[in-house]
């Protein structure tokens, strides 16, 4: 089972991922975790892509799509995988699906979480979060038994600084406006099935079990 997971901030992507590896026993491979695997253990292509990240660079696709190439010929992925932040762009789904050619390998589906723009902000915007244990609200949806107090360990809430609407706001837009070009691509491919975030958790779990066949 090869999988992308598609989803802007805020649509519950963790959750959903956390599920999908579970129930397929395959590797989560978040582009965030290799890069800083690769950092602490001084490898070639850490060294590299450091250089760049401190200076405040994006790393160059050609090097992010080597180190997702590295991972993926580890044996823990032989059954398959679940990438998730990659890819971000269509260079990169391109320099993908050589990769996996290069290994007789294809994707199966790319899954794409879909939630309206209004909810992704509403969601964040009332996202609280406990000062000590890291406990998450939300005023709305989850909210503590008494105001702004963290109902498991009693200390104050509060909401973090860049989910403020209109930080949110950008953050989703950019996403959503990166993220279009490789919906087209993967609809295009015939691989790209979109599902409806804005359901219970469990029934978009439904769905994308649904999805993936099995
Ligand atoms: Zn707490």
């Amino acid at each position: 089972m090869r999988v992308i997971l598609l989803g802007p901030p805020g649509a519950g992507k963790g959750t959903q991922a956390a599920g999908i590896i579970d129930r397929y026993h395959i590797p989560h491979i978040s582009t965030g975790d290799i890069f800083r695997k690769n950092i602490k253990e001084g490898t070639e292509l850490g060294k590299k892509a450091k250089e760049y990240m401190d200076q405040g660079l994006l790393v160059p696709d050609d090097l992010v799509v080597a180190i997702v190439e590295d991972r993926l010929k580890e044996e823990d992925c032989k059954n398959g995988f679940l990438l998730d932040g990659f890819p971000r762009t269509v260079y990169q789904a391109e320099a993908l699906d050589k990769v996996l050619d290069k290994m007789n390998s294809v994707l199966d589906k790319v899954i794409n979480v879909n939630v309206d723009k209004e909810i992704l902000i509403e969601r964040a915007v009332g996202r609280r979060i406990c000062k000590d244990c890291g406990a998450t609200y939300h005023i709305q949806f989850n909210p503590p038994a008494k105001a702004d107090i963290c109902d498991k360990c009693g200390s104050t809430l509060y909401q973090r600084a860049d989910d403020n609407e209109e930080t949110v706001t950008k953050r989703i837009e950019v996403y959503l406006n990166e993220t279009q070009p490789l919906i087209d691509y993967y609809k295009g491919k015939g691989t790209l099935v979109t599902i409806d975030g804005q359901q219970p958790i469990d029934k978009v779990f439904q769905e994308i079990i649904a999805a993936l066949g099995a």
